[in-house]
């Protein structure tokens, strides 16, 4: 392809989205990402961000981040296995391994990175991947890479998994086979059926591998999903980000110690990227602290949860199936969806329009993340901005 016919491809892609309602434009925040927001001099409300408790401006976090900067510096320098790994990581990993009730952990530059790393370490073009179809991109792409066979499970429905499992099993191409899921599910707020996939995958021999970036820090007293249902001992691959509530940067799988040792030794970005910096790292480790001895600030996030998304069905709103503080609010279309989010932003609420292909075509709908950091008066003027747009868009 020649330069000239790039830029026809990329000229004539660019209008399509943008015709159709699917170009995402990117507002740079003037400040922290916390429940209020400025953007373009403007003051918002904010519940488009993952920062569940608050933690990605707390000043305890800050601290670390500094004390730890200026013993260890900026850079971790190297590759972990060369020798970027600081003390740093593995007191981080421990902490990990503690938090989720395994064995050992291993950290990664980002949740992303880490599906990338962790699946293709493990399967290969001789095995199978069960994946549910509203597994997030990163797990997509980590069993893309992976050379695996992928096959698409109907979402949380247990009869069409376990009907593959067998089909899997029975059809003898296949050396491993694995299902991976979302613990939650990041743009329905639903929960994965862990108990019963935990049964099928007992009963047909099956890797387990559970994605729980937004259970982490939100259910099982922070452990996460995997925690929340019991089954620490019984899921092989705990992921978890530590770019959400955790509120930093990272991603990590934690299990057994033989499965991390591997990790340690053969997934990708692990030996080739450099390992994550000790402002990341340090602040990581007082999170988990402050999540396990306030169990307070996990309260108050369901709490805004509960409140925001009784709000807007009692004004009249599909929140689709959310179990937790994510709170879709589905509206279909995807330029009505934007428009919506559009009429948000001018009455100062930040919440952002979700749209094809991130969700299937014709579920457009705003995202709203609640996080512990709300004042209940700050939800109030979201759900008077809700109700406003809505009648004024004929939607309630
Ligand atoms: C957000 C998310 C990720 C990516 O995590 P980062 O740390 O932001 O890279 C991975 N998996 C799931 C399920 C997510 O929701």
């Amino acid at each position: 392809m020649s330069s000239l016919e790039l830029e026809h491809f990329l000229t004539d892609n660019l209008n399509e989205l943008k015709s159709k309602g699917l170009y995402n434009t990117i507002d740079p925040l003037q400040g922290a990402n916390d429940f209020m927001i400025t953007i373009a001099g403007k003051r918002l409300i904010n519940l488009s961000s993952n920062n569940y408790l608050g933690l990605a401006t707390d000043p305890r976090l800050i601290h670390s981040a500094v004390e730890a900067t200026k013993i260890y510096g900026v850079g971790a320098g190297a590759v972990r296995t060369i020798n970027g790994t600081l003390e740093l990581h593995e007191q981080l990993e421990e902490k990990l391994a503690e938090f989720k009730k395994t064995e050992a952990a291993i950290a990664y530059q980002s949740g992303f990175n880490c599906n990338m790393a962790a699946i293709s370490a493990v399967m290969d073009k001789n095995d199978a991947i069960l994946s549910d179809e509203l597994n997030h991109a990163s797990i997509i792409e980590g069993c893309r890479l992976s050379k695996a066979a992928i096959i698409r499970y109907n979402h949380s429905d247990m009869t069409d998994l376990r009907n593959k499992a067998i089909a899997a099993k029975q059809s003898g191409l296949y050396k491993k086979i694995m299902v991976i899921t979302d613990g939650v599910f990041s743009m329905d707020g639903d929960i994965a059926k862990l108990p019963e996939i935990v049964l099928i995958a007992e009963e047909l021999d099956l890797i387990t591998y559970v994605d729980d970036a937004h259970g982490s820090g939100v259910l099982g007293k922070g452990a996460g999903t995997v925690k929340h249902f019991g089954l620490s001992e019984r899921i092989d691959f705990q992921i978890g980000t530590l770019s959400k509530a955790i509120g930093v940067v990272g991603g990590y799988v934690a299990g057994k110690r033989n499965l991390i040792d591997w990790l340690k030794a053969r997934s990708k970005p692990f030996l080739f990227s450099t390992a994550l910096p000790p402002a990341a790292l340090s602040p990581c480790i007082t999170a988990i602290d402050i999540i396990r001895n306030t169990p307070e600030l996990i309260d108050r996030l369901w709490k805004n949860g509960r409140y925001l998304k009784k709000g807007l069905q009692e004004l009249g709103f599909n929140t689709g199936n959310s179990e937790t503080p994510i709170t879709p609010c589905i509206i279909g279309d995807e330029r009505q969806t934007q428009l919506f989010s559009k009429r948000l932003y001018e009455e100062g609420v930040y919440a952002k329009a979700v749209v094809f292909p991130t969700v299937p075509r014709g579920t457009g709908r705003i995202r709203n993340m609640p996080t512990a950091g709300h004042s209940e008066a700050s939800l109030d003027q979201a759900l008077n901005a809700y109700s406003r747009i809505g009648e004024e868009l004929n939607l309630i």
